[in-house]
């Protein structure tokens, strides 16, 4: 049989990556490009939807190239990609109206307090189980209608249509003839009604959002068109959103089955089965993929500062050189460490919910050193995640029996050690810990026939497996003691 291979289109925040894997599922290659970010005004952020675009053809380009693949032996492309930035183009000029807004830009504040107003604070949560939030696309494309020359009476009209990024480039890639997404996408929109699985008429309404400019929702792992490339037509055949996406690369398949990301912020996602589960604890309600005419939520919970608290120690107090010594120094640290660090830099988020929480250090002492510091800080995002976790258990009403890990700081053995103690439950760190690409590979794979969900299991290797070692009642008197720094660090700022 001749060589077959996947491709994944990885479209990110800060830069697109095309990420090459064989039919075995094994990384072959990988190639990146960064592109600009734009800050028009203080709380805006934007991206150039053509130079997303060009970068990712770029990528794609290039890894075909430098690594010799023959344009017929690609059996499928998959998309993941940076959620909720929103684009409304043109679909006759195939031009954006406006920059891309992405999904940190906070400028459409107003218009959620606008929402909450008209009390829609529980439907949304309810139909889309979002909270109301600028994060979220909906409210990004009202801005645009509402600010750009002549848009809103051009949408009426039929002229325009709106995108995820997903949407963005795959309508491209089909030459302007498909316009569709997939239900992780969707459900990032605050639009889509997550029950009934269709776009939701009340909140198009409260926006004032024409519908036809909406695309078609399909399941993540499905045929949606194909890219015509070289005289080849190469099927697009998994789309998902980055996180549920990297939740699919880890194989979380089944119920209860959880990964954490460990990058600039944590990212958990905790598979809930059929039915969408909804939080008493703050944490989202999201579709995780549609697969096999099934669809599969997850609940959701996001640290705001994780690794970006390692990053502080390095650039900020310049006690490490870089963010792989934060293991060397925490581990010349003996016995037990009474500091706790708080790194409520942007406030508290679930389940805590404090925008007025600020950064903060207990429990020095004379002798505390910069290693007590360093290992309080990676402290901080086990003791973080644990907060989400536990909220997910209430919230499901079951014990997580393993977590699976990834990201950057996931790599620090002296974090993953701690995490697994804290927790009380087994750490397994995968070898591929780039699961975003891999999990739209799969959902692409799956789709074409090349591989089946099952296959997917065996070939899931774990790189290490963390067992947890503290004794009962260490581990409860650690966690009353960060509960005790959580709650002294709250309501600092005046409101
Ligand atoms: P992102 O995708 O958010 O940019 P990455 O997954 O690339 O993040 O991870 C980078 C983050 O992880 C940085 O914030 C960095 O401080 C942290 N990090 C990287 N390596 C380590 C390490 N060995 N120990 C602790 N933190 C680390």
């Amino acid at each position: 049989m001749s060589k077959k291979y996947i491709i994944a289109l990885d479209q990110g925040t800060t830069s697109s990556r095309s990420v090459l894997f064989d039919q075995n599922g094994k990384q072959i290659a990988m190639e990146q490009q960064e592109f600009k970010q734009i800050f028009p005004h203080s709380g805006w952020v934007e991206h150039d939807p053509q130079e997303i675009l060009d970068s990712q053809l770029n990528t794609f380009q290039n890894l075909i190239k430098n690594n010799n693949v023959a344009i017929k032996s690609i059996a499928g492309i998959g998309i993941t990609n940076q959620r909720e930035t929103t684009v409304v183009w043109n679909k006759s000029t195939g031009k954006a109206i406006y920059n891309a807004i992405v999904w940190q830009d906070k400028r459409t504040a107003s218009i959620c307090e606008d929402l909450k107003n008209n009390d829609l604070e529980e439907y949304v949560k309810k139909n889309t189980g979002l909270v109301i939030d600028s994060y979220f696309s909906g409210t990004k494309i009202k801005w645009i209608l509402d600010n750009v020359d002549n848009a809103r009476a051009s949408a009426e009209k039929g002229e325009l249509l709106f995108g995820t990024i997903d949407t963005w480039l795959l309508w491209n890639l089909t030459n302007g003839k498909v316009h569709a997404t997939d239900y992780s996408n969707a459900s990032r929109t605050m639009l889509f009604n997550i029950n009934t699985l269709k776009w939701d008429e009340k909140l198009l309404k409260a926006l004032d959002i024409p519908k036809n400019m909406l695309a078609k929702v399909h399941h993540s792992s499905h045929h949606f068109g194909n890219f015509e490339y070289k005289n080849h037509q190469i099927p697009i055949a998994g789309i998902a959103g980055d996180q549920q996406a990297a939740l699919f690369g880890q194989a979380c398949f089944e119920k209860g089955e959880a990964k954490n990301t460990y990058g600039t912020g944590c990212f958990l996602l905790m598979n809930t089965g059929t039915k969408p589960q909804y939080s008493k604890n703050g944490l989202l309600t999201t579709i995780a993929w549609g697969i096999d005419n099934k669809v599969y939520y997850a609940l959701e919970g996001s640290v705001f500062i994780a690794g970006a608290a390692i990053q502080w120690l390095r650039d900020g107090l310049q006690i490490i050189d870089t963010a792989e010594e934060s293991e060397t120094i925490a581990k010349q640290l003996t016995g037990d460490n009474p500091v706790y660090v708080v790194p409520a830099f942007a406030g508290l988020g679930a389940p805590y919910w404090d925008m007025y929480a600020r950064g903060a250090i207990f429990g020095l002492t004379r002798d505390t050193g910069k290693e007590h510091l360093v290992k309080a800080t990676l402290d901080s995002l086990a003791y973080q995640s644990k907060d989400l976790i536990n909220a997910m258990q209430e919230d499901c009403n079951t014990q997580l029996t393993s977590l699976t890990v990834d990201g950057g700081a996931s790599a620090n053995n002296v974090l993953m050690q701690f995490q697994a103690d804290i927790l009380n439950c087994t750490v397994n760190r995968p070898k591929n810990t780039e699961s975003t690409a891999l999990g739209a590979a799969y959902l692409a794979g799956i789709s074409v026939g090349l591989w089946k969900q099952n296959d997917i299991l065996k070939t899931k290797t774990i790189e290490h497996t963390f067992t947890p070692e503290m004794e009962n009642t260490k581990r409860e008197k650690l966690y009353k003691g960060w509960q005790k720094a959580v709650k002294r660090s709250m309501n600092w700022e005046d409101e």
